[in-house]
């Protein structure tokens, strides 16, 4: 497979001629005003006219966390872009095939995390979140694990919307009438997780998998729970809506989370999407 990775910081962009769409990308990461290392971890990838993103935010004490997240990745790139064949091969997939072939990269990167803890004590009960995008054309393939999120920006009506859910005891109780959103934000077991890579042997059912038609002009932002503990789904969609470039945006919504106090690693993958300019 033809792959390139964005560095931080860094417009990457593809265009998809067989859908007319033109796929623009940046990740951003920063370790926040309070924590001494980053244990999140992302990348994005043009795999020849298509594009994926990955936000993998690691826990289990400074090395286990920084860890963790990073097998994440490495599984990604190697289970799933070096292992595709060609763009053919990737456009080919049906949306059940895909669905299954992202279940089984997310079940080897839980495996590759729980085979390195038992190799070494320091690192035993890491893990990670990891959330996930696949592009191809308009179609959005989402993979998803803990309590990293991902949102779509609508380019017509400038609506947000949260395509994942978190994976946390918090919001379960939420989500049951247990406790309002409002409690939810303040209660002190909110970063506690029912479902991340590495915590137990099969992993394959717990991963979410979301699929989404978007529209030229939409905006999608995925995201650390560093940047949604400190900007709300508004502040969100108002800085998205008004940024000229993903690289842009990227940065302005890492700064603001700082700005605001930066209390965890927060990172961000923003894709936006139009129809091509020719
Ligand atoms: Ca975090």
């Amino acid at each position: 497979m033809k792959y390139r990775t964005g560095q931080v910081g860094e417009l990457i962009a593809v265009q998809d001629q067989r859908n007319g769409v033109e796929i623009l990308g940046c990740v951003y990461t920063s370790v926040g005003m309070v924590r001494g290392n980053n244990e999140d971890n992302v990348q994005i990838w043009a795999l020849d006219d298509a594009m994926l993103g990955l936000v993998a935010d690691g826990m289990g004490g400074a090395a286990g966390g920084e860890e963790a997240s990073r097998l994440a990745v490495e599984t990604i790139q190697s289970a799933f872009v070096e292992a595709t064949q060609d763009a053919e091969a990737l456009h080919a997939l049906d949306e059940e095939a895909l669905s299954r072939r992202l279940r089984d990269v997310f079940s080897r990167a839980n495996q590759a995390v729980l085979d390195r803890a038992a190799d070494n004590h320091e690192l035993q009960g890491m893990g990670t979140t990891a959330t996930m995008v696949l592009l191809r054309g308009y179609d959005a393939v989402f993979a998803h694990i803990g309590d990293s999120r991902a949102y779509v920006v609508d380019g017509r009506t400038n609506q947000i919307h949260q395509i994942t859910s978190d994976h946390s005891f918090v919001e379960a109780l939420v989500a049951s009438g247990h406790l309002t959103q409002e409690q939810a934000e303040v209660h002190p077991l909110k970063n506690v997780l029912y479902r991340a890579l590495g915590q137990k042997d099969e992993a394959e059912d717990d991963v979410d998998i979301y699929l989404r038609h978007l529209k030229s002009g939409d905006r999608l932002v995925m995201c650390s729970d560093g940047l949604s503990r400190h900007l709300k789904d508004q502040d969100i969609a108002r800085l998205t809506v008004a940024a000229t470039s993903p690289n842009q945006l990227a940065k302005e919504l890492v700064d603001l989370a700082n700005l605001r106090g930066g209390e965890d690693n927060v990172s961000v993958v923003v894709i936006f999407v139009k129809d091509s300019p020719s």
